[in-house]
């Protein structure tokens, strides 16, 4: 799959049956819609499915960022914001094939549901290293 911003080859990341593509040049990853889904389940982030389901339907954010077009079908995406004070700003394929964050949203993400869903800290805090690990490594 091709990276939306740089339009280099993504690489894609095993991590619990849960395949993603990353790309090494601009950090950023591609979700599909139900890999997303099963990773926030399997680390006890509750409410997954309402979550999504709200990130999904919601309004297109104006924003000065760059339109992506989608890896799969190739057209252009939504931008949509989540989250309060830190405000991410994720692209949404319409016919969601999937969930474009640039690099260290992911985290951002995590981090913002983490702070909603207090329990099962020690799993979360894993994924939280892992995916720093995995997404932001220094060169
Ligand atoms: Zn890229
Ligand atoms: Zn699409």
């Amino acid at each position: 799959m091709i990276c939306p911003v740089c339009k280099d080859a993504m690489i894609v990341v095993e991590y619990h049956n849960i395949e993603l593509d990353y790309c090494n040049s601009c950090k950023g990853v591609w979700f599909d819609t139900g890999e997303l889904e099963l990773l926030l389940e399997s680390h006890g982030i509750e409410e997954t499915k309402t979550f999504l389901d709200g990130i999904l339907n919601s309004q297109e954010a104006v924003s000065s960022e760059k339109q992506r077009n989608c890896p799969i079908c190739g057209r252009k995406m939504k931008k949509t914001a989540i989250g309060g004070q830190t405000e991410i700003l994720i692209d949404i394929c319409h016919d969601e094939h999937g969930l474009w964050f640039d690099g260290g949203e992911v985290t951002q993400l995590l981090r913002h549901l983490a702070g909603k869903h207090p329990p099962e800290r020690d799993s979360r805090e894993q994924l939280i290293s892992f995916l720093e690990e995995v997404f932001e490594a220094p060169q």
